[in-house]
C-alpha cells in the first residue's frame, strides 16, 4: 500500500465567543482563534488517513516541514511500515531537529499512518495497539488564559455544569487561581498551568504560596520548559505535585527527566514527539519509573483522538486533556465531545483514529 499523497492543511478556527463570553489571551493580546493542522495521506488503495501535527503559533512553519522536507521522502513508501518508515525518517533529519516543526510534522504523519492501519485492518486505533478495558476515558476541562478572576470563576462553573469533574487553569496569580477554586468549591481537583513564569526559587515561592488552593498539580512553572534540574529542585521541596512535558521532544529527553526525578506527571504531546509511536514508548518508560502519563492533548481532532486511543490501553488511571471553547465552525462538528453527565469522552470505535473531517468545512477555513 503505496503512499500517494500527503497533504498539511492549516486551518483557522475562530471561537464562538456569543452571548458575551470573555476573550481568551495569549502572550498579552486577546486570542480568538486557534489554528490546527491536519495532515491527509492518501494511499494507491484508496484508504486515506488523518493526523494532525502541533500548530499553535507554528502551524505556518510546520506546514512548510511537512511539504518540503517530510513528503517528498515518503510519497511513494509503503504506508504499512510505520515503524521503520519513522525511524529512517527522524534519522535522517535529526540534524534538522529532535524538536519543533519537524517533529510535529512527524507526528502528524505517523497519526495519519496509525489512522491508515486502522482503517485497513477494519479496527479502531486502540484495538491495534492491543485493546483496552475502557470505552471512556475522564477527561478535564483545559480553560484558556483569561488573566481575571471573573472570566477565570465564569469559565470554571460552566466547565463544571457541562459535566466536567476536573478543571485545568491557564493562570499565574493567586487572585485568578483563587477565583476558580472558589468557584468550583472544595474537592474538585482543579491544576493549573502557568506556563513558565518562573525562575526556580519563584517557583518554589509560589508552591508555598498556593498550597492552600489544593491544587492537584502545578504544570511547567519555570522558565526555560527545559531546565530539568530546576524541576527536580522544585519538586523536591513542592507539596503542590510537579507536572510538566508538553515541551519536552522526544522519548530520550522524558528519559532524563524520570531518572533525575523531575515529575509526579509527565505530559507528553502527540502531535510533537513523534505521533501514537513514540507516545507509546513515552507511557512505557513512565511506568518503569512510577511516574504518572497524563497526556497534553488540547487539540481539535486526530491529535485528540490518537491520545485518547493511547491512554486507552493503558491500564494505569489518566484523564484526557479537553480544549475548552466553543467554536463558530469546527471541521469535526459535534463528533468529539465530552459527557454532560459523565465528564467522560469516548473512545471512538470506527476504524482508526475517529471520524473524518468534513471536506466542506474545511474549505472554509482553511487558510494554507
Ligand atoms: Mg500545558
Amino acid at each position: 500500500m503505496k503512499i500517494t499523497r500527503i497533504e498539511p492543511i492549516l486551518l483557522n478556527l475562530k471561537l464562538d465567543l456569543s452571548g458575551g463570553a470573555p476573550v481568551p489571551m495569549r502572550g498579552g493580546v486577546p486570542a480568538p482563534n486557534q489554528q490546527s493542522l491536519l495532515v491527509r495521506i492518501d494511499t494507491d488503495e484508496g484508504i486515506t488517513g488523518w493526523g494532525e501535527a502541533f500548530a499553535l503559533s507554528a502551524g505556518a512553519i510546520t506546514h512548510a516541514a511537512i511539504e518540503k522536507m517530510l513528503a517528498p521522502r515518503l510519497i511513494g513508501r509503503d504506508a504499512s511500515q510505520i515503524a521503520p518508515l519513522m525511524r529512517e525518517t527522524m534519522r535522517g533529519l535529526y540534524s534538522a531537529g529532535r524538536s519543533g516543526p519537524v517533529m510535529s510534522g512527524i507526528s502528524g504523519i505517523d497519526i495519519a499512518l496509525w489512522d491508515i492501519a486502522g482503517k485497513k485492518a477494519g479496527l479502531p486505533l486502540y484495538k491495534l495497539l492491543g485493546g483496552a478495558a475502557k470505552t471512556s476515558l475522564p477527561a478535564y476541562a483545559s480553560l484558556m488564559r483569561y488573566g481575571d478572576p471573573v472570566a477565570v470563576a465564569r469559565y470554571t462553573r460552566e466547565a463544571l455544569d457541562r459535566g466536567y469533574k476536573v478543571i485545568k487553569l491557564h493562570e499565574h496569580t493567586w487572585d485568578n487561581i483563587q477565583a476558580s477554586r472558589r468557584a468550583a468549591g472544595e474537592g474538585v481537583p482543579i491544576m493549573v498551568d502557568c506556563t513558565t513564569p518562573w525562575t526556580v526559587n519563584e517557583a518554589i515561592a509560589m508552591s508555598r504560596k498556593l498550597e492552600p488552593l489544593d491544587l492537584m498539580w502545578l504544570e511547567e512553572p519555570i522558565y526555560p520548559p527545559d531546565d530539568h534540574g530546576g524541576l527536580a529542585r522544585l519538586r523536591s521541596v513542592s507539596r503542590i505535585p510537579v507536572a510538566a512535558g508538553e515541551n519536552v521532544s522526544n522519548v530520550m529527553e522524558f528519559k532524563r527527566l524520570f531518572e533525575i526525578g523531575a515529575l509526579d506527571y509527565a505530559q507528553p504531546s502527540i502531535t510533537k514527539v513523534g505521533g501514537v509511536s513514540e507516545q507509546r514508548k513515552i507511557f512505557a518508560l513512565a511506568e518503569t519509573f512510577g511516574v504518572t502519563v497524563v497526556p497534553h492533548s488540547p487539540y481539535f481532532g486526530p491529535g485528540l483522538l490518537a491520545s485518547v486511543h493511547v491512554c486507552a490501553t493503558v491500564p494505569q488511571p489518566t484523564w484526557v486533556e479537553r480544549y475548552y471553547a466553543d467554536f463558530e465552525l469546527h471541521p469535526f462538528g459535534d463528533t468529539i465531545h465530552v459527557g454532560a453527565k459523565s465528564g467522560e469522552i469516548a473512545v471512538p470505535q470506527v476504524p482508526g483514529v475517529g471520524p473524518v473531517p468534513d471536506e466542506v468545512v474545511i474549505a472554509k477555513l482553511r487558510v494554507a
